[in-house]
């Protein structure tokens, strides 16, 4: 696998080995199971992958499940199969879950080391006693209870004695600290609630906070890498790890998150867009999600090449889209066959050619790369070509099809407008033009120029087929004032109705073409059915985006 030229990280790691701190690395994906991967999680994957990777180390697959309430196993899947799919093979497969015992039992140490105690503010007591960044906190009347006590009042917490919020766990660290986090975060909340790994086996549940780093260290991870949000945490990472008497010891290095224009991506704000109906699942195509991506039509090189190229910063950015377009457009441009689809179908009748013959066209499965062979494509008197490839009065400029006016159609001949079709309403429902048996494609013809190239499909033979095409699905980036879900795109799907060349009628889910003049496509697994193929539109050809 390739690998980005040099990061921050990176250096810390190569340092780290050439100084013997350590002879090996290990580092993991930890996403919590409770929502869908997205692009900003496979920046993460593909740092902490391909990191391991290049230096002979090894990666682990971490399920953060410490919050019941929002995780499901139905995540747990999707994010196992989104990491394959990206090109990822963990070492470890681990669930949090799994260590709820060891955690406890350093909970307990903390307490039997005067360092933690069982607190019976509410969360709003809590939160007026936490103070504010200029203000010191107080601390709680329930601060110095006994070791003896507070063991006794964990253990009962854990034997379901007590309701939700009625009492937490606390590290007891310094109310007064100017880092926030260490003013005595709680470190363990009661929650009555099913998990969909230890059932009904708890009711009281670690912190994020608490847990994370005790994950780390029992897994032995030695770069622990995770978003600048976490920077103000580091300190309390490190508590934990000490005072928990950890043998292992984690550093955590935190980096910029991918942030994209015209998109949200919190798991919140996605799963929000589902629920309430904005899109059809998690995996719709103009979601960014890894799903919704693959759906589209992205691939796991497109998607691997962009992570690797916005490369590991200490501050966050917005990354324009277009780059990621920019990405799959080149990756697709040697794979993916070309072909000839109309979207917007307007039947053009060639009236000096024979009635009733047919003649195979041939043409190259991709001009950009001869190794896909040859295709045929079937010629003949009705054709369709796109409706707004004609203009019956057209500014000046306008080269393709008009009154009068001769176009050359790909792969085939020039064609010439003599008549224009409409019904009782003066709309245009047909052309009838000539053709000129001397201009056929690939003969040499240089008797007269045409400006224009249109894209076109033999009538008789035409397969019906829809097109979905997209915009983006957020308008604009969030304004004051707004809520994301007041900036969603009313125009972001459009779905016509169109025609594709013969020899495409056996496409399969998933398959990737460019449509001449129209874009890259792919042939959508859930919509697509024997009779009749949806594609996606992946991208169009081109772009502005210069890198
Ligand atoms: P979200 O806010 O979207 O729910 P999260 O950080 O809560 O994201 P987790 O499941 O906890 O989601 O994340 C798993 C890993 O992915 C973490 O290490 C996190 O830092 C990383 N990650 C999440 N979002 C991004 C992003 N936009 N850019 C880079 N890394 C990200
Ligand atoms: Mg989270």
């Amino acid at each position: 696998m390739e690998h980005n030229a040099s990061n921050f990280i990176r250096n810390i790691v190569k340092e780290d080995l050439e100084t013997g701190k350590h002879d090996h690395i290990i580092t993991r994906f930890p996403p919590e199971p409770n929502g869908y991967l997205h692009i900003g999680h496979a920046k993460s994957i593909v740092l902490n992958f391909e990191l391991a990777d290049e230096f002979g180390g090894k990666t682990n697959l971490r399920f953060d499940d410490t919050n019941p309430l929002k995780e499901d196993i139905e995540f747990v899947n999707s994010i196992k199969e989104d990491v394959k799919w990206l090109g990822f093979d963990w070492d470890g497969l681990f669930f949090a879950s799994d260590y709820f015992e060891e955690m406890y039992n350093r909970a307990v140490l903390l307490i039997e080391k005067g360092l933690a105690y069982v607190d019976d503010l509410t969360a709003d007591e809590i939160r007026e006693h936490r103070g504010t960044l200029t203000a010191p906190g107080k601390e709680s009347p329930y601060r110095n209870r006994s070791v003896a006590e507070n063991l006794d009042l964990f253990k009962r917490m854990r034997d379901g004695e007590f309701g939700d919020g009625e009492k937490v766990l606390r590290a007891k660290i310094d109310m007064a600290s100017p880092n926030i986090n260490l003013r005595d975060p709680v470190i363990y909340r009661i929650a009555h609630a099913t998990h969909h790994n230890t059932g009904d086996k708890w009711c009281i549940y670690p912190m994020y906070a608490f847990a994370h780093p005790l994950e780390d260290a029992l897994e032995n991870v030695t770069h622990s890498i995770c978003t600048l949000e976490f920077e103000d945490q580091r300190p309390l990472y490190n508590w934990f790890i000490e005072h928990c008497e950890m043998e292992s010891k984690p550093q955590q290095i935190e980096f910029g998150r991918l942030n994209l224009t015209n998109t949200v991506m919190s798991k919140r704000k996605l799963k929000q867009l589902v629920e309430e109906g904005y899109v059809d699942g998690w995996d719709d195509p103009r979601m960014p999600t890894i799903s919704g991506l693959r759906r589209r039509g992205y691939t796991p090189e497109a998607i691997r090449t962009f992570c690797r190229e916005i490369g590991v910063a200490k501050t966050t950015g917005i990354v324009d889209t277009a780059m990621l377009e920019h990405f799959v457009r080149e990756d697709l441009k040697l794979k993916a066959p070309r072909t000839m689809g109309v979207i917007r179908p307007l039947k053009v009748v060639i009236t000096n050619y024979p009635e009733g013959q047919v003649e195979w066209l041939d043409a190259e499965v991709n001009p950009e790369n001869p190794e896909m062979g040859m295709r045929k494509i079937p010629f003949s008197r009705e054709i369709y070509i796109e409706q707004d490839d004609f203009m019956e009065n057209p500014p000046k400029k306008y080269f393709r099809l008009f009154p009068g006016n001769e176009v050359r159609l790909k792969h085939a001949y020039f064609i010439k407008c003599e008549e224009v079709i409409k019904d009782e309403n003066g709309n245009v429902i047909e052309l009838r033009c000539t053709y000129d048996p001397e201009t056929k494609s690939g003969t040499g013809f240089t008797g007269r120029k045409v400006k224009g190239t249109l894209h076109w499909v033999e009538a008789t033979q035409a397969v019906p087929a829809e097109f979905r095409l997209y915009e983006p699905l957020i308008l604009d980036d969030e304004k004051e004032g707004t809520t994301f879900l007041e900036n969603v795109n009313p125009n972001s799907l459009q779905v016509l109705q169109g025609f594709i060349e013969p020899n495409m009628s056996e496409v399969k889910a998933q398959e990737k073409f460019q449509f001449f003049r129209h874009g890259y496509f792919n042939v959508d697994p859930k919509h697509t059915t024997s009779k009749k193929p949806v594609f996606n539109l992946i991208v169009s050809l081109k772009s502005s985006f210069k890198l």
